[in-house]
């Protein structure tokens, strides 16, 4: 595995207010990376600050083996932190000339970016003609001029219709599946599902899961239950260590598993320690029962 980005401890504080608290993760090496989290929770003051324009309060983040200074390493970072902002009247082309000249990047690589984005038939086009997702689109071209290690996109499909989403998710596999890595800030859950390998959840700057996509939807489930005898099941279900978190709301109680458990084994255990059940149910939870529950203010 060869990191790419490791933040260790990272706080960042406005005055009084947390914005990133104690942040610790890894990026590595040619996967898809979401920061998933409501608004507000840190996304972009965490990008921000390995990004360098904002300034951390206490902890640290190194860049590729942690030898490379900040400066240069930012070199090798293509970013779309803020709206893309091009020249209206000059074109497609002209305006990817311009980040040519100011990068130092030879305009050979024009072509081949404008194909990524799938605006090579729109480039002698003027900015101000294009829709928002061609604006972003044009974005992500300008910053793959450079061919980065790393891209890095802030909410990259905020504000676009369905079509403008699908196209530009579309583009970030492509750029993923040709090596680059990608780290994402989002506050939706199903752009992270379809387009990332690995997720840092945050809420309120807080770290609460850090793994990948697809483990985090393999929890172990739940049983929805229903018995008589509420009292004594809650009481035995919180003295076994294959249960977590027990729930009540009304005549339903939901035990979340720790451990594997079949509902045959459950109920089983219940009926030998004399807890007859009128209902039992085994259920595992979507993405997204887990993120709310992840986010969930309890
Ligand atoms: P996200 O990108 O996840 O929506 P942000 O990183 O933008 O979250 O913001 C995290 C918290 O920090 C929020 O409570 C926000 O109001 C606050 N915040 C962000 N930028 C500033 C700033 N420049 N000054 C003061 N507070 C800020
Ligand atoms: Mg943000």
């Amino acid at each position: 595995m060869e990191p790419i980005l490791t933040l260790e401890h990272l706080t960042k504080k406005y005055g009084s207010l947390t914005a990133v608290s104690d942040l610790s993760f890894t990026i590595n090496k040619g996967n898809v990376y979401g920061i998933l989290g409501p608004n507000g929770s840190g996304k972009s003051t965490t990008l921000g600050v390995v990004l360098n324009v904002v300034n951390k309060t206490a902890g640290n983040f190194k860049w590729f083996d942690g030898n490379t200074t900040t400066h240069d390493a930012l070199k090798k970072v293509g970013a779309i932190i803020e709206r893309p902002n091009f020249y209206p009247y000059m074109t497609g082309y002209e305006n990817l000339k311009l980040v040519c000249k100011i990068k130092g990047v030879d305009t050979s690589k024009i072509k081949e970016k404008l194909e990524i984005v799938d605006l090579f038939d729109r480039k002698h086009h003027k900015f101000q003609t294009y829709s928002l997702g061609m604006k972003q689109r044009l974005a992500i071209a300008s910053a793959l001029l450079n061919d980065p290690e790393i891209l890095i996109l802030d909410e990259p499909t905020n504000g676009l219709d369905p079509k403008g989403i699908h196209q530009i998710r579309e583009i970030i596999k492509d750029i993923a599946a040709q090596g680059t890595t990608i780290l994402l800030a989002s506050h939706l859950l199903d752009e992270v599902e379809k387009v990332c390998s690995h997720v840092v959840v945050l809420r309120k700057g807080v770290k609460l899961y850090s793994g990948r996509v697809d483990e985090m939807v393999s929890s172990h489930g739940f049983f929805e239950l229903k018995t008589t005898q509420q009292t004594e099941l809650i009481a035995l279900l919180e003295k076994n260590k294959a249960f977590g978190s027990i729930k009540t709301q009304g005549d339903l109680i939901t035990a979340f598993l720790n451990e594997p458990m079949k509902s045959d084994e459950l109920n089983s255990f219940l009926f030998k320690n004399n807890i007859v059940l009128s209902h039992l149910v085994q259920r595992k939870e979507s993405l997204e029962e887990q993120f709310l529950k992840l986010t969930d203010n309890n």
